[in-house]
């Protein structure tokens, strides 16, 4: 049985986190990402062409608790470094997954080369919850390089999908998760359908980069998030277009959701405490990232 296409969410508008990323709020955690747990958030800056530059592009050290980032990287290039001692740059096709578990600070810019010689920047953040008892997990940061993130030939020739996390047939994603996640970088040629396995039960997404999907006789568009059931063990696409696709899966957590800025955990009082933890300084110092 085939999941069902449910809605086709059309999202409009920009704006800037910093002043590197300008991104249109996909879903967020008090709205759409609420039925799409373990899914919070998702940003997506389309791609935008910056001038060489000085200076820096992008955020400054801030906080994050109870949940993890998973920034993907499609164009250009950034740099990360974090109070876990976590740090790195990731470019084209590479992907960070950092876990904020207890608490962490971190700051996210353009990598000073990217700066300084301009170019096109084109990535998505996505933020995956954590189950109440992983909120307390220590924080950790994974860098995926693209040479390291193996990838599947789709049966007839119809594309290739990068298993970032998760499974598909018999090839394992590398990226360490916490409850059972599919985390894949879809590319399919026009004309072609693909039949993708997805389990039964998993909240099921997909987020349209470029090209056009036909699913379900609705036609998808570069920007738009696929809606599916639950229900179902496969995902069927039809490439109108040459098309890429983050194709999000995983199982639902089954908690509440209090979410406050960059906190996200399961009670109010648990975010009045992560705002005193990060004023007393518990995730770490600002000046000594
Ligand atoms: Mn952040």
């Amino acid at each position: 049985m085939k999941k069902e296409l449910i809605k086709i969410h059309r999202s409009s508008g920009m704006h800037w986190v910093g002043n590197g990323f300008p991104v249109r709020s996909v879903f967020d955690y008090n709205g759409l990402g609420r039925e799409l747990s373990p899914f919070l958030l998702l940003d997506y800056a389309a791609p935008h062409d910056f001038p060489p530059g000085g200076g820096k592009r992008g955020v400054g050290a801030h906080p994050h608790k109870g949940f993890e980032t998973v920034t993907v990287a499609y164009q250009g290039e950034l740099e990360h470094r974090d109070s876990s001692g976590g740090g790195g740059k990731i470019g084209a096709g590479d992907v960070q997954w950092m876990t904020a578990g207890n608490g962490i600070l971190h700051e996210e810019f353009h990598s000073a080369d990217f700066t300084r010689n301009g170019g096109t920047l084109q990535m998505v953040q996505l933020w995956v919850n954590l189950r109440a008892e992983d909120k307390s997990a220590p924080a950790g940061y994974q860098t995926l390089l693209k040479n390291d993130i193996p990838e599947v030939e789709l049966p007839d020739e119809a594309g290739t999908t990068r298993i970032i996390a998760g499974q598909f047939g018999d090839t394992r994603g590398i990226a360490r998760t916490f409850t059972p996640i599919n985390l894949w970088d879809l590319k399919l040629s026009t004309g072609n359908t693909a039949e993708l396995p997805i389990p039964e039960g998993h909240t099921t997404a997909l987020l349209i980069l470029s090209g056009t999907i036909e699913i379900d006789d609705q036609t998808t568009r570069e920007g738009d998030l696929a809606q599916l059931s639950r229900h179902g063990e496969s995902v069927s696409l039809q490439a109108i277009g040459d098309s890429q696709i983050l194709v999000m899966s995983g199982e639902p957590i089954d908690e509440p959701i209090v979410g406050q800025g960059p906190f996200v955990m399961n009670s109010t009082a648990e975010i009045e405490e992560a705002y005193a933890e990060f004023q007393s300084g518990a995730f770490g110092d600002p000046a000594e990232l």
